[in-house]
């Protein structure tokens, strides 16, 4: 059967990665951004240039409208939908909650979670065996920021991350049953763009001899993980909230 894959958030950074090592696995991908249209196109040509089958989607995956259009997109273009990594995530300035915006807290809260649950939604109609599919697997990129909270830099990335693990258990209890396996993998501290979007561009580096590997991690090593936990290689992990944080 047709592997195919939507990688939330995949013009940049772990997204991108996971993107790539599932083309040069067999799936067709879909890429999906923001804004960064000249970053999706690249990665879109890399692919396309080694052989592989990709499309590249904007779409905010934190408004239903464009969740339905993106998976419209993917249903027309590539085919029913095998695997999906809920991978978007932002954060912003750190800082103490006191100081964060409502407007910052709707923005974090509803990329971080919302997205997740609109697109493993849109993913389980067209995968669950009791709605005619044929299985597949979800993939929810959270973050070791779950287990110690962020306090004092990003309290409310770490609380959505903390959401995301209680998704991935609840979820997976809902659609095992439908041949549907899900699972979380919570990196460490990798080296993306992300963190300069904390206002710490250098963070990984300044982090890096608080983990016991003694460095952070790059983008490939977290692709690997994902696409280990949606192969056949798996098959029988369901609901694992797996870290990838060299032991941080
Ligand atoms: P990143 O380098 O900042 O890339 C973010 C990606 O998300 C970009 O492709 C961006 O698109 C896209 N994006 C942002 N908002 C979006 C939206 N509303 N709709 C669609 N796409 C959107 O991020 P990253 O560091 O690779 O992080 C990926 C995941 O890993 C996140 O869930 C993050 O929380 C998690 N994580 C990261 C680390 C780390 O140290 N890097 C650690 C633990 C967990 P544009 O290019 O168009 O802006």
């Amino acid at each position: 059967m047709k592997q195919v894959m939507l990688v939330t958030g995949s013009s940049r950074g772990i997204g991108a990665a996971t993107a790539l090592l599932a083309s040069r696995r067999g799936y067709a991908v879909c890429i999906n951004y923001l804004g960064n249209v000249a970053a999706a196109e690249r990665l879109r040509a890399q692919i396309a240039a080694e052989g592989g089958a990709a499309i590249a989607v904007q779409a905010d995956v934190a408004v239903e409208a464009d969740v339905l259009r993106l998976f419209a997109t993917i249903d027309a273009q590539l085919g029913p939908l095998t695997a999906l990594v809920n991978n978007v995530g932002v954060l912003e300035q750190q800082g103490k909650l006191v100081d964060m915006s409502a407007e910052r807290l709707q923005r974090v809260v509803t990329t971080n979670i919302l997205s997740y649950l609109l697109c493993s939604r849109e993913a389980i109609k067209r995968m669950a065996t009791s709605l005619g599919g044929h299985g597949g697997g979800i993939v929810n990129v959270g973050s070791g920021a779950s287990k110690h909270g962020a306090g004092n830099v990003y309290v409310d990335y770490a609380s959505t991350k903390g959401a995301i693990d209680v998704m991935t258990l609840g979820l997976s209890k809902e659609v095992g049953p439908d041949g549907i396996r899900v699972n979380c993998v919570r990196p460490g501290i990798i080296h993306t763009d992300i963190h300069a979007s904390g206002g710490d561009p250098d963070r990984v580096n300044k982090l890096a001899s608080t983990v016991p590997l003694q460095r952070g991690g790059q983008p490939e090593e977290i692709a690997e993980t994902i696409l280990w936990l949606l192969g056949p290689q798996s098959s029988y992990v369901s609901g694992a909230l797996l870290d990838a944080g060299g032991a941080r």
